[in-house]
């Protein structure tokens, strides 16, 4: 079959794999804990599903604007003014199915084929994967667990060149749980602004923040005008499912990210945008009581792996992730990878996790073998595959 080459270019979450092994064993009849899974274990709260069977009721049925409908853009532009200290508007929003479009539409709006991105690595997939379609060059940065999962930034700035057009943050950070300092922010800001370059700050997880305050690149001198904030519903409302984000930025861009949508979606299902208005303007309460269970479980899991021979895990500032080094583990088990490990703990102890190289290929300044585990899972998971996990290790 033919098909067009472009194809050949685009990647994929490798994560999924993982997802669809677990599934395979589970029809075998086998008990796995996951810790595979990079959502909130938590129900939507009950008044924004209210809000969208409301609306189902009002007939809210039909097309609504290819950049979200007016109310939503509002509520989205005054919640991230008040979170992030900056002003914005909603001409400046585009909402969009999920958050992920976002990394779609912001890099083929931006990116011109041979232009090069430097992105966080380890990092979320996609954003390798979509600077490869649209003929980018990626660049990873590498975070390093000796600096807590953030850059170095003496080199960070030397991979700026003047061929670099982006720059991809993700802070909490995907896989590593780990958080860039508002120092940190500074000089990538600096950078940006110095060099010209444009920033995606994929900020899904900027309500899930255990220690320090959150702090958008946005919020720096000069860089709203060069900004995307990437935000949605999905982590925060516990709402992957109903697929509901937003970008914000310039709006000359706003419009050309909302005319992707008319290309691609059409628009944002509509209901759904009305639960999404009645997550912004209505009670917090569970958004602050499930940080908070997540708090109590990342104390625990970094407690109780750390104490397993073999393994080390910094303790991460946001996210629901944790990435523990696994070297010695591998070793004392005569694994020469953490896929190995991945895959031992999968098949002869049934706990999923993800191995690090679902993030990205390890650069030559990373040491050491990690995997990812989620804690968005029920405290029994936690400790039933924490012991599970201790049993494998000590033999
Ligand atoms: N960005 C990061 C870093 C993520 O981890 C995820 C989801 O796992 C997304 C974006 C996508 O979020 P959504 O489900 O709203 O599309």
């Amino acid at each position: 079959m033919d098909f067009a080459k472009r194809m050949n270019l685009l990647g994929t979450e490798n994560a999924f794999e993982v997802l669809s092994e677990v599934r395979k064993l589970e029809a075998r009849g086998q008990h796995i804990i996951s810790f595979a899974i990079g959502e909130p274990d938590f129900d939507t709260p009950e008044h924004i599903k209210r809000a969208s069977i409301q609306a189902l009721h009002e007939n809210q049925t039909h097309y609504a604007p290819s950049a979200g409908l007016a109310e939503l853009r509002e509520a989205i532009a005054e919640h991230v003014s008040a979170m992030r200290g900056i002003p914005a508007s909603p001409d400046e929003v585009v909402v969009t199915s999920g958050a992920k479009p976002i990394i779609y539409y912001a890099i083929h709006a931006l990116v011109n084929p041979g232009d090069e991105v430097i992105y966080p690595n380890p990092g979320f997939p996609i954003y390798e994967s979509v600077v490869r379609f649209v003929g980018g060059i990626p660049v990873p940065a590498t975070l390093l667990e000796s600096r807590d999962f953030r850059f170095d930034m003496d080199r960070f700035s030397r991979l700026v060149t003047s061929k670099t057009k982006l720059i991809i943050l993700n802070s909490p950070q995907n896989p590593t749980g780990g958080m860039l300092t508002a120092t940190d922010l500074a000089a990538i800001a600096q950078l940006a602004v110095e060099h010209d370059i444009w920033v995606l700050a994929d900020e899904i997880y900027s309500r899930i923040v255990y220690e320090g305050n959150f702090t958008s690149i946005a919020s720096f001198p000069g860089m709203k005008e060069r900004t995307v904030i990437l935000d949605g519903f999905s982590k925060t409302y516990a709402m992957t499912g109903w697929r509901l984000g937003y970008g914000v930025m310039p709006t000359e861009l706003a419009q050309l990210v909302a005319r992707l949508v008319t290309n691609s979606d059409s628009c944002t299902n509509t209901f759904v945008q009305f639960g999404g208005i009645a997550a912004l303007r209505g009670p917090q309460d569970a958004v602050t009581a499930m940080v908070r269970e997540f708090r109590t479980r990342r104390d625990g899991i970094v407690e109780t792996l750390n104490r397993i021979p073999g393994i080390s895990c910094k303790t991460p500032s946001g996210a629901f992730y944790v990435f523990p080094n696994v070297t010695d583990a591998c070793r004392s088990l005569g694994l020469k990878t953490g896929k190995e490990f991945q895959r031992l703990l999968l098949e002869e102890a049934g706990v999923a996790v993800l191995p690090r190289t679902a993030f990205g290929t390890p650069g030559d300044d990373e040491e050491g073998e990690y995997v990812r585990l989620s804690y968005a899972t029920s405290r029994d998971n936690i400790e039933e595959g924490l012991a599970r996990i201790r049993r494998i290790v000590i033999g």
